[in-house]
């Protein structure tokens, strides 16, 4: 854990996709600018609240990977997250040309060292055999794969058309909107849909009074 986390609240997962709670790791909720990945312990402890990564791998990398290795990793994500973020701009809320292709080269760069493999299980719950995805953890920059892999589900398989950005003003969040009705306007209502209706329901009260 890192020593300043007590001030900051917990991180946000309302993108509706891995590849958007990523995105959603630098946000402005309260106003101010906050930062859920500023280091190697903070990335770890992301990694293991989105689902991404189990907590033995966590574990493992705390007590075998060097901190400056980890903060490097880091470093690479937010690289990563900036360049998700310029890519979201150009392409969110239309569905994606093909020649969105030629931008993938910093992505296919990460996806490139990817190693990981099929194995076959018994599910669960079921019974029946799966074929699951493993991965070999033998370095920090591997945390990247589980992220650079969402984004690259995000980007062949999301409808852009319904990427969006949070309708709350100042509100950075974005989400891909998987609602039935395609009509979600909101991070959250806690955050911004509460706050939004508060603020119409004074202009409209004030429209009386004048
Ligand atoms: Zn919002």
């Amino acid at each position: 854990m890192s020593t300043d986390t007590a001030a900051r609240p917990a991180p946000l997962f309302v993108g509706d996709h891995l590849a958007m709670d990523f995105l959603n790791t630098s946000a402005m909720p309260g106003g101010e600018l906050v930062e859920w990945l500023k280091d190697g312990d903070d990335l770890l402890d992301w990694l293991v609240s989105a689902n991404a990564i189990d907590p033995v791998v966590a574990m493992q990398f705390r007590s075998e990977a060097s901190r400056v290795q980890l903060d490097e990793v880091a470093q690479r994500a937010r690289s990563m997250r900036a360049w998700l973020r310029e890519f979201l701009e150009r392409h969110a809320g239309r569905p994606l040309a093909a020649d969105a292709a030629t931008e993938l080269g910093p992505l296919n760069q990460v996806l490139a060292r990817a190693q990981s493999h099929y194995q076959i299980e018994a599910d669960g719950e079921t019974g029946a055999l799966a074929l699951t995805r493993a991965r070999r953890w033998t370095e920090p920059a591997q945390l990247l794969h589980p992220i650079a892999e969402a984004i690259g589900e995000l980007i062949v398989e999301a409808d852009f058309g319904l990427i969006r950005a949070c309708e709350g003003s100042a509100c950075t969040l974005m989400f891909l909107d998987r609602t039935k009705s395609h009509a979600r306007r909101w991070c959250s209502m806690a955050l911004c849909g509460n706050r939004a209706k508060v603020a119409a329901h004074r202009a409209r009260a004030q429209g009386k009074s004048a």
